[in-house]
């Protein structure tokens, strides 16, 4: 085990006052629990400095004048899925949101805020193999609490999909649904809409961790899928694509909201 840092040694202690060690009841959970935080916190650190130490100076600096992200992503909050898997400098790069099933509609804001005042070109939806999410739709989930629930009635995917079908439907909706909510920023070139599925367990038979094009602007012809350059060519000419009905979705168009200052 490495060694702690000072700051950890003292969270420690924290750690060990009343209700955890000292209470007879919960203390070998209470124990191991903090055993693992601070394994945890510990490693985190140890990365973190690795993380300091291995980036210039200029690059932070570059990070301290503000973000002109290339692409607001929105992907599954699975940890499975990083953006290390295709991005070995996401820093400053993704305008990233993350929710359970890489939804448009439980982040509404947040997927805006990219698209309208970052004014990021791509908007990158990623599903997953084996996702939980896709997973307990296809099943019943009434006995998740009210707050789970309300983020998988926004997910409609057909029963009988297997999972992966399941994950490939619902990244082309979430496409569909954003094509609707940004239709102007689509016809007029300042944004494309993509799908893809992050296969880490090698379901689609073409290499553990690739990362699979499935929809750009509507188009999920696999053959077109090939030559990008030429759908982005076409996709001003090319009309809107008619979402899939849905229920609870209130992704009607809406005013601009005020610029958010983190
Ligand atoms: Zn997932």
């Amino acid at each position: 085990m490495k060694p702690l840092p000072f700051f950890l040694l003292v969270a420690s202690m924290v750690l060990a006052t009343p209700g955890s060690a000292s209470d007879t009841h919960s203390a070998p959970v209470a124990v191991n629990q903090n055993v693992a935080i601070l394994t945890f916190l510990n490693e985190i650190a140890a990365d973190n400095g690795v993380y300091m130490v291995t980036h210039k100076i200029e690059f932070f600096a570059g990070l301290a004048k503000g973000q002109t992200p290339r692409a607001t992503v929105v992907t599954c909050s699975d940890s499975r899925v990083q953006a290390n898997m295709f991005d070995r400098s996401p820093e400053g790069e993704l305008f990233t949101v993350r929710n359970i099933g890489n939804q448009l509609v439980t982040a509404e804001g947040s997927v805006e805020y990219g698209v309208h005042h970052l004014h990021t070109p791509i908007l990158l939806f990623i599903g997953h193999s084996r996702c939980g999410a896709i997973a307990a739709v296809s099943e019943n989930y009434s006995k998740e609490s009210p707050a789970i629930r309300r983020e998988l009635d926004t997910l409609t995917i057909p029963k009988e999909l297997n999972n992966l079908d399941g994950v490939k439907a619902n990244v082309n909706y979430q496409v569909s649904v954003a094509m609707l909510k940004f239709s102007d920023e689509i016809e007029s070139g300042q944004l494309t809409v993509i799908g893809a599925v992050m296969d880490f367990a090698d379901d689609l038979h073409q290499g553990a961790g690739k990362l699979h094009l499935i929809n750009v602007n509507g188009e999920t012809d696999a053959t077109k899928l090939k030559n990008v350059s030429a759908l982005l060519t076409s996709k001003k000419t090319k009309s809107t694509p008619v979402p899939v009905p849905k229920k609870n979705t209130p992704h009607e168009k809406t005013p601009p909201a005020e610029p958010v200052h983190h």
